[in-house]
């Protein structure tokens, strides 16, 4: 297909003209605002503008957010979760026209985009589904049994930011979104400036199921201004991004004394045991590594193979990847599209020539592609790699991946857990059973067997999250909902104060509490 040129690239979608400046008419500042252009890595050109909000522009965003919130809160559950599942229906609903954004935002395939879409409905409909349950009045074990009760409730903490990133703009600007509105919060998000357009068509669909004014809002610009001054107002944060910048979005949580999430980088291992199957292996090392250019915080960047299933692996491997059809064509055609723009670019060439440089070897790929795209880079295999150079311990997050021969499952998961990071890990094996077993020596918040990261994200009712510097909190399942409410415990006693009843001495009341104590630790420990 040939490429036209300036804004023309919006014309090879389904999108009608002037779809994206109307979406950045929802974003309200109280002034003009310096413009910020948004380019399409598809062509590395401009598609539309977006407002360079200021601190008072967030200010003002969340304290609508707060007068909106009063009444949310007061709605019972179910009606949130209508809310929420109709917006579910309305995302599938639109598909191709969201798709269309996030291809133009990101230059990712258009089957990858399709895994963004398939998250949100399923999203909705699990904290719709669960959402009562897990906000219901929790009945807990009194202090003294018979003379006394305790039950905890659920309040929403107010309003939460939700601070997200290009990779998966319309994933993850949601998913910490759904829970949070269910709860009865509000929600501010800042997507990344890059991508902000498929946040703001996501805005309308929200408005569109019936969500309240005001309830979810969008602050566009600069991380460096909007983050921090965003940080301030809310009460609390879910924060997705690299690690760097999650430290410093924890440090201003902390110092505001509000919770936050933090969902950040990894240098996600994938194990082959000597009982694997290559051929499987190998398609699941090409759908982890390479889906969305591997801009993919789940995708595994370093393979630890059994050298009894070395060559075969390899072989099928090198073969898979070099099959693989990179394009960027707004149809389901090509199966790898661009990176983000040209300093990514150049940080996934750089890790890749380092590698080569120091000893490396490269067995597919290794080049730009800029007659596919200005920022394209094809898949890449590299074996003997140096164990301490860049492409092996930092993430790359780009279509690259060093395989490693290893002695035994032993070495497998020493080298696994030999990293800072512990988001993902996968583990191929033909027997279930050993998988779920090497699983738990593996230090990371998801380790999937037979599958890269698909089972283990699309398990909603699961939580997910890193270990070490991959992060802080959950996300997904009750763990994910339960981080945006308050617990708040209501005791009462039925025999007035628990203090000795006038009359009785505090010698004698003091033993009998002493005896009552004992008797309720043995009971606690006999009963199941
Ligand atoms: P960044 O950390 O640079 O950016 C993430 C978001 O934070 C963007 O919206 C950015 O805004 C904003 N931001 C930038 N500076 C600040 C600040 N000082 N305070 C608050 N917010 C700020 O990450 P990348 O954009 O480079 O995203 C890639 C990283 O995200 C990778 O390391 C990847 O592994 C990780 N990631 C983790 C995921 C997970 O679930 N664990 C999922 C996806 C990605 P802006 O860019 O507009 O300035």
């Amino acid at each position: 297909m040939s490429r036209t040129s300036g804004s023309r690239i919006v014309e090879e979608t389904t999108l009608k003209s002037g779809h994206l400046e109307r979406l950045a008419t929802r974003i309200e500042t109280p002034g003009d605002r310096p413009s910020l252009e948004v380019r399409t890595p598809v062509t590395d050109e401009t598609i539309g503008a977006i407002p360079a909000c200021t601190a008072d522009d967030v200010v003002d965003a969340v304290e609508r957010a707060r007068s909106a919130q009063v009444d949310w809160e007061r709605a019972p559950v179910d009606q949130r979760a209508a809310v929420l599942e109709r917006f579910g229906d309305l995302v599938l609903k639109r598909r191709e026209e969201l798709l269309d954004v996030v291809q133009l935002e990101t230059g990712k395939a258009r089957h990858h985009a399709v895994e963004e879409i398939l998250d949100v409905p399923l999203t909705c409909s699990y904290y719709a589904t669960n959402g009562t349950s897990i906000l219901a009045d929790d009945d807990r074990a009194a202090a003294v049994p018979l003379a006394s009760d305790a039950t905890v409730t659920y309040d929403p903490v107010g309003v939460v930011g939700v601070i997200s990133p290009w990779n998966y703009p319309l994933t993850l600007a949601m998913t910490d979104a759904i829970p949070a509105l269910l709860a009865g919060n509000a929600v501010v998000c800042k997507p990344d400036e890059r991508t902000p357009f498929i946040a703001l068509a996501l805005a309308n669909l929200l408005a569109e199921a019936g969500l309240p004014d005001d309830l979810f809002q969008i602050v566009t610009g600069d991380g460096a201004t909007v983050g921090p001054a965003l940080i301030d107002e809310v009460d609390y944060v879910a924060f997705t991004g690299g690690t760097e910048t999650g430290r410093t979005v924890a440090e201003r949580a902390g110092r505001n004394l509000i919770g936050c999430s933090l969902e950040l980088g990894g240098k996600n291992p994938m194990l082959v045991l000597d009982d694997a199957d290559p051929g499987t292996a190998a398609r699941g090392a090409v759908k982890g590594a390479f889906t969305n250019a591997g801009q993919l915080c789940l995708a595994p960047e370093r393979i630890y193979v059994d050298d009894r299933r070395y060559d075969e692996f390899l072989d099928a491997l090198v073969g898979a990847t070099r099959r693989l059809d990179l394009g960027l064509e707004f149809d389901y055609g090509p199966e790898v599209g661009s990176l983000i723009d040209g300093d990514h670019l150049e940080s996934v060439r750089e890790h890749v020539e380092r590698a080569v440089a120091d000893g490396g070897s490269l067995l597919s790929g290794g080049r730009a592609r800029p007659d596919v795209g200005p920022f394209c880079y094809e898949p890449t295999i590299l074996t003997d790699v140096d164990p301490d150079s860049r492409v092996a311990c930092e993430e790359t997050f780009g279509p690259v991946v060093s395989v490693h021969p290893v002695s035994g499952v032993d070495e497998a998961i020493e080298r696994a857990n030999d990293s800072e990071y512990g988001l993902n890990a996968s583990v191929w094996t033909t027997d279930r059973e050993r998988g779920r077993a090497v699983a738990r020596q593996i230090d990371c918040g998801t380790v999937c067997v037979n599958d890269p990261y698909t089972v283990g994200w699309a398990a909603t009712d699961a939580p997910m999250g890193g270990f070490g510097d991959s992060g802080l909190g959950r996300r997904h399942g009750p763990e994910g909902l339960r981080r945006y409410v308050d617990a708040r415990t209501i005791a009462t006693s039925r025999i007035g104060p628990l203090d000795a009843p006038p009359g009785v001495s505090p010698r004698w009341f003091a033993r009998f509490m002493l005896g009552l104590t004992n008797v309720q630790r043995r009971l606690t420990r006999w009963l199941p």
